[in-house]
């Protein structure tokens, strides 16, 4: 379909089942013309020293509090969320925040300066030149947070950003361009679009940088056509996280961790719990109060504002989760508690799924489940723990919950994966801004924990104080 012929697309209410919204995808024409607008005001703001930018973000920050409830509401509306799209502007407003505070520090930390040690008439000095204009391509599991979460740091570096969010989850754009409007500096060079991935393809075409956050499949297309255009590819991609739980581990901290990570948002997180392994020894001792705790878990229905998880955002994820379920239950799993999705007011819900007797020949110990299921296998050594968390070709995050913190970190320092939560799981958030990380495997390329630095290039400027060599006078010297 060519870009002049688009269709508005529909988008599905995850609480009701009913497409209560079409979006218009915007046209290839005005991708082009927003891009360039962009890129002209960029300029002036990469240049404007940072204490500059940071009095914009400031009041940007003063915007988004201003429009919390209208933008809890539509998070809400996009995801199901009740208690998450209660915070989610909040996360954003922190961010901003924290960088206010701590920018200026950055920035002085990356810049080194000095003189050549064999050439000491040699000065050097470091400039660092933010990636003009940024692409942000956003998935749907957290719409308003991951829609910012990188934006965010590539302002305060200097770089303009247009960013896309899912066609899943659209509804928070309004309130947002409302904040950006009202922020004059602010809407010259941070905006967002509406459409799909002939959108994304779009913006590719027309930017200096893409940070894309989505699934593996659609990551390597975003990958090749950034590769065409030799421009670089922040990929953010799926995961399957492994939890690994100890002979002499805390049990009931270990049933706790487990179901926070592996079922808060429904399980449609990037970094949820997704494999459970548990020492023999204690195998049916831990299910049992896995068990127990994923049953005290209830629905947000009817009531938006009550219980911990809501439907499936997508009526597509819901479908993979299922079909997770069927191939286990056909290769010998027995469910423990839970089971399939089902509906309640034309949303598809699912309760937390215990599953036992699960290996890594069935789908829900192999690719990504995206839901609130907890398949949990037994290990003999510790040697096979790590052979089992590392047998996958995800390497987003993952997880030990030991006897002690040293036999924790014995085993979290041999798997492979960016981030690894000791003693507990699902601690990234923590890590966020403070910590750095790539992500290993199929997970992504380009770190999580990049901040500023990944938005912008390093530029050295070398100073002649003395005399140029003549090649004609003096013959060459080797200088090393
Ligand atoms: P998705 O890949 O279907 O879509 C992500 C975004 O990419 C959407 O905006 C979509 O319109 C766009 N898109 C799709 N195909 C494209 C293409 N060919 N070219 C350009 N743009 C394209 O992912 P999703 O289903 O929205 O999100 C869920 C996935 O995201 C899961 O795999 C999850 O693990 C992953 N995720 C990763 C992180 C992380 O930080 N690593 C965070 C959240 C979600």
């Amino acid at each position: 379909m060519s870009a002049t012929t688009r269709q508005p697309l529909p988008v599905r209410n995850p609480r009701t089942g009913e497409i209560d919204l079409h979006i218009m995808p915007a046209s290839d024409a005005e991708i082009a013309a927003t891009c360039e607008r962009l890129r002209k005001a960029q300029s002036a703001w990469g240049r404007a020293p940072i204490e500059h930018r940071i009095g914009v973000m400031k009041h940007w920050a003063e915007r988004l509090r201003a429009h919390r409830a209208a933008l809890v509401e539509a998070d809400s509306i996009d995801t199901g969320y009740g208690q998450i799209s209660q915070v989610a502007p909040d996360m954003v407003i922190g961010a901003i925040t924290r960088l206010c505070s701590y920018a200026p520090a950055v920035f002085q930390q990356l810049r080194r300066s000095g003189k050549s040690p064999p050439m000491p008439h040699i000065h050097f000095d470091t400039n660092l030149r933010p990636y003009p204009l940024l692409g942000v391509i956003g998935p749907w599991n957290a719409p308003l947070m991951l829609s910012t979460l990188h934006a965010i740091p590539a302002l305060f570096a200097g770089c303009a950003v247009i960013v896309k969010p899912s066609e899943v989850a659209p509804r928070f754009v309004r309130p947002m361009m409302q904040t950006i409007s009202e922020v004059p500096e602010l809407r010259d060079v941070l905006t967002f679009v509406l459409g799909d991935a002939e959108t994304g393809q779009s913006i590719i075409q027309h930017v200096d940088l893409i940070n894309f956050t989505g699934s593996v499949p659609n990551g390597r297309k975003v990958a090749e056509a950034c590769a065409k255009r030799f421009i670089p590819a922040m990929l953010e991609l799926g995961g399957k996280d492994p939890v690994v739980i100890t002979q002499n581990a805390d049990l009931e901290r270990a049933a706790t961790a487990v179901l926070r990570g592996a079922v808060t948002s429904t399980g449609q997180v990037c970094f949820s719990i997704e494999r459970v392994y548990v020492h023999e020894s204690v195998h049916d001792r831990f299910v049992e109060r896995l068990v127990k705790e994923a049953d005290r878990v209830e629905l947000n229905y009817p009531d938006v504002t009550r219980g911990q998880i809501g439907p499936f955002i997508s009526a597509r994820q819901a479908q993979i989760v299922d079909d997770h379920i069927d191939d286990a239950l056909a290769k010998g799993a027995r469910v423990r508690t839970g089971g399939k999705s089902f509906n309640l007011g034309g949303g598809l819900y699912m309760r937390p799924t215990v599953l036992v007797d699960v290996n890594h020949d069935m789908k829900v110990m192999r690719d990504e489940t995206f839901g609130p299921v907890m398949p949990v296998m037994k290990f003999r050594t510790e040697e096979e723990a790590i052979q089992l968390a590392n047998d996958t070709y995800y390497g987003l995050s993952a997880a030990v919950i030991a006897g002690s913190d040293a036999e924790a970190r014995r085993i979290a320092d041999r798997i492979d994966a960016g981030v690894v939560s000791v003693q507990d799981t699902f601690l990234t958030f923590a890590g966020f801004g403070v910590a750095e990380w790539e992500s290993f495997k199929f997970s992504g390329m380009g770190g999580r924990g990049a901040g500023m630095l990944g938005f912008m290039r390093k530029q050295a400027v070398l100073i002649n104080t003395g005399e140029p060599e003549s090649m004609i006078e003096e013959p060459l010297k080797a200088t090393a």
